[in-house]
């Protein structure tokens, strides 16, 4: 088959680098993940991946010389890789290689090979693909392992045995995994059986990289399609046991509660049709762990999960810090909304007291929409009636904390009054009584006790100064 580049975008590199090559007498070839997405119709590539039959630093370097002002080409000599920029995408070149790998380390022996060598080494037949950019066969698709057959029918399959491939290097499994969930592909039988069996051999590769592979999975459409493969092949167990332990279904005295894992599958779905923030997505993914610990049946009351959001704010920093992700912003705010996950809905069995409101403001900040969006997603139950009830519940808590905000201004509280101006009222150094004050004033705030206002906070200073013993000065 040939694939015609004639209105490719890149043709012009297309054809530059096949003059190159040939004037080299190197081969060169379009391979992996440029070729599927092509074919595939799918949007816009950020890299593209040459492989030659020959030098690949050389070829690479001679490239960029004609078409960058100043090329400047990263070498990576233990791949035999080379790389650089161009117009916003990755050109990556590689001399085509035969690899073989030891026990320890997903790092192979190279030597160099013929193109069939190197689509072997690679990891399903759907990116082994290669488009010729020879002038003999230009655009020629040359397909050993019957990719274009596995793209047509969504199949991941390796082109060699599949437990070798996967053993070989088990990032591959995650790699499975992420495909099936953002292509919507199908990972062939035999591979998924050699997951399974190999799936310990995922400890030896670095949490860094499972968790790109991770987050592509989060990213995706519908990220429970990976998450439930993880679950299936056990790669979840040994990654997030937090999460598995959130399966199964008890029950005592006939009553039982919800299997809190497909919940959570249903939750991050959900929210995903409604927001690409990668961290709102892991807040979902997260909201309720806390609830294997805190599980407990109670006479009378049945199941409950007291204080589960506590709990599930503080694993999210042992967990992030685990799994190598950013300790910094991110993490706080999946623990913030992880924390306030239950608290909109509380509000309506607590009574929607305008201070239980404005302090929910006070607390939510800026991320009250984003927690929102979350409590909308986390609604799963399939009777209707319920359903409706639900949603009902939250639109009037929402619209009643809007009426609050627009009132008393808390969302992002800026005290009416600051240190500085009190210890000025005092006459004081800087010292505890200024925190002590500070904290009252804001107490007062919400409690409704004054509005949030100066006047009214000078005032309620200067009688509480009074209580400790100030003296205006
Ligand atoms: P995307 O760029 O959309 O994430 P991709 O398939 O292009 O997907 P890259 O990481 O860019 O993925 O890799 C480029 C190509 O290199 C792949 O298509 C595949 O042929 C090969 N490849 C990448 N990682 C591996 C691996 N761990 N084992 C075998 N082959 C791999
Ligand atoms: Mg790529």
């Amino acid at each position: 088959m040939n694939i015609n580049l004639t209105q490719n975008r890149n043709l012009k590199l297309f054809k530059l680098i096949s003059t190159i090559a040939q004037n080299n007498g190197q081969s060169v070839y379009i391979v992996g993940g440029y070729v599927r997405d092509l074919l595939l119709n799918r949007s816009a590539p950020t890299d593209i991946d040459f492989v030659t039959e020959g030098n690949g630093m050389s070829l690479a370097k001679a490239v960029a010389q004609q078409i960058e002002p100043s090329p400047k080409v990263s070498l990576f000599k233990n791949y035999g890789t080379a790389m650089f920029k161009h117009k916003g995408l990755d050109l990556e070149f590689v001399g085509a290689r035969k690899e073989s790998y030891a026990e320890h380390s997903r790092n192979p022996l190279v030597e160099n090979g013929t193109l069939e060598d190197d689509q072997k080494r690679r990891d399903f037949t759907v990116n082994a693909l290669a488009i010729s950019l020879n002038q003999e066969n230009f655009g020629d698709l040359i397909d050993p392992f019957n990719g274009l057959q596995d793209l047509q029918h969504k199949i991941l399959r390796t082109p060699l045995e599949p437990s070798q491939t996967y053993s070989d290097d088990p990032l591959r499994m995650m790699r499975a995994i992420r495909f099936a969930s953002t292509l919507n592909f199908k990972i062939e039988e035999n591979s998924l059986a050699a997951i399974k069996k190999e799936v310990e051999r995922i400890r030896i590769v670095s949490m860094e990289r499972i968790m790109v592979e991770f987050n592509k999975i989060m990213l995706s459409e519908r990220p429970s399609l990976g998450l439930k493969l993880m679950e299936e092949t056990g790669i979840l167990h040994l990654v997030i046991p937090e999460l598995t332990a959130l399966k199964g279904i008890e029950e005592v005295d006939g009553q039982t509660h919800k299997d809190n894992f497909w919940h959570t599958l249903e939750v991050v779905d959900n929210i995903s049709q409604n927001t690409e923030n990668l961290w709102l997505r892991w807040a979902a993914l997260l909201h309720d762990i806390g609830k294997a610990p805190t599980k407990k049946f109670v006479e009378g009351s049945g199941w409950t999960f007291h204080g589960h959001e506590f709990l599930g704010s503080k694993m999210v920093k042992n967990l992030f810090h685990r799994l190598k992700l950013p300790l910094g912003t991110d993490m706080k705010y999946v623990q913030k909304l992880v924390k306030l996950s239950s608290r909109p809905i509380a509000l309506i069995d607590d009574g929607t007291s305008d201070s239980a409101l404005r302090r929910l403001l006070f607390d939510a900040g800026e991320d009250l929409e984003d927690l929102f969006i979350l409590n909308k997603a986390d609604i799963t139950t399939k009777n209707s009636s319920k359903q409706t009830k639900f949603k009902k519940n939250f639109e009037y808590v929402a619209l009643k904390i809007k009426e609050v905000e627009e009132k008393d201004h808390v969302r992002n509280f800026q005290p009416p009054i600051s240190g500085e101006e009190i210890m000025a009222m005092f006459g004081l150094k800087p010292g505890r009584e200024i925190g002590i004050l500070k904290e009252k004033v804001k107490e007062a705030i919400l409690e409704g006790e004054i509005g949030n206002d100066k006047d009214e906070a000078r005032n309620f200073v200067i009688k509480e100064g009074e209580t400790l013993g100030l003296i205006l000065s």
